[in-house]
């Protein structure tokens, strides 16, 4: 057969205005350690639409290595969906899924494929030490809580992107059409026999965080409207206990007025009081009404969570996809 064998891992790993230097170093700590776990391997580096020269880079690398694959995106569309994309395009029995910046460490992924031998299709590492400030790990954390209690998760904050996945769980993961797939989450709902392993988070190689504040929050509300509607039910729970303490309000009116019925009730304060609660509740749950459906919307047009503009390495489009064919009808048969 013409066709080469397929890879026993894949590495994916998504790539947003890395530098060379951290690809170069990436590429190979991740090679040394590879080739010493499995006998054939490839790793697939995903362009997420990166500003700086990442592509040149990574088509470099995939040039000067066959087993260096670069998919690039489009635009910047998130590393949940640059994560999907190498999904999609991975070959390996085993696809190790981890971050470009080195705070995952290659050197963990024997470990990590060990423990998935010994019976596990999903193995996360949980990051043991992070090397964040204080304030970034309140914030992780508190995040974490409200969207564990809101979305009636037990998602564990220490589980990052790295993992290992089996070309099981890598299928049923393609199945999902959740346009804001959670790698994470979305690996944990799918069930299978999951396990963890401890180790140390890296130190970013260089530069800082391609995230800020912003994008950290916006991610953050987008989680947590994909996963639950519970925010409905808070809205239905808060309106209800701001009917309760309005009634108690209106019993002490009453009585007030019954205990000394010469006393005039004290009317304009009380009538704003209500007219001001009944509007602040009706808001609250029009917004998040209003939040649901421009949710629903956003999600009916059921666009592509990704486009790939080019790829790199030394299988083109079209032999990616030979290979692909070939794979699932293997598999079909
Ligand atoms: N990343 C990406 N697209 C983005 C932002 C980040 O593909 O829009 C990649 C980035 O290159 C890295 C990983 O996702 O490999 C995690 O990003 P980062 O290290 O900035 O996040 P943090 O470790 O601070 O959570
Ligand atoms: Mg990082």
């Amino acid at each position: 057969m013409g066709l080469r064998t397929t890879p026993h891992i894949s590495v994916v790993t998504p790539v947003y205005n890395e530098t060379g230097s951290t690809l170069n170093a990436l590429v190979g700590r991740l090679t040394a350690v590879l080739t010493a776990t499995a006998a054939d391997f490839e790793i697939i580096l995903v362009d997420d639409g990166s500003r700086n020269d990442a592509w040149e880079n990574i088509s470099a690398i995939s040039l000067a290595d066959p087993k260096i694959k670069g998919i690039r995106l489009t635009r910047n569309f998130g590393q949940h969906s640059a994560i999907a994309a190498g999904l999609d395009y991975a070959l390996g029995e085993w696809v190790v899924v981890m971050d470009a910046d080195l705070q995952d460490r290659p050197e963990v992924i024997p470990e990590l494929y060990q423990k998935a031998k010994a019976g596990y299709q999903i193995v996360f590492v949980d990051r043991a030490a992070r090397p964040e400030g204080i304030v970034y790990r309140f914030l992780a954390a508190t995040f974490y809580n409200i969207f564990n209690f809101l979305a009636g998760e037990d998602y564990h904050r220490r589980w990052g992107n790295f993992s290992i996945i089996s070309r099981e769980v890598v299928e049923a993961f393609r199945q999902i059409p959740d346009r804001d797939r959670f790698y994470g989450g979305t690996v944990r709902w799918l069930g299978f026999r999951q396990a963890s392993i401890t180790a140390r988070h890296g130190e970013r190689f260089v530069g800082t965080s391609t995230h800020n504040l912003r994008s950290r929050l916006r991610f953050a509300i987008q989680l947590i409207l994909g996963y639950s509607t519970r925010l409905l039910y808070v809205a239905i729970f808060l309106g209800l206990v701001m009917a309760i303490v309005s009634l108690a309000m209106a019993t002490e009116i009453v009585l007030y007025k019954l205990t000394d019925p010469e006393r005039p009730v004290p009317g304009w304060p009380s009538v704003i009081t209500a007219v001001f609660f009944t509007a602040g509740v009706t808001n609250i749950m029009l917004g998040l009404i209003g939040i649901y459906l421009g949710d629903l919307i956003e999600r009916s047009r059921g666009r592509p969570r990704y486009v790939v503009q080019s790829f790199a390495g030394d299988r083109n489009t079209g032999a990616i996809k030979k290979v692909k064919a070939l794979k699932e009808k293997q598999r079909d048969t």
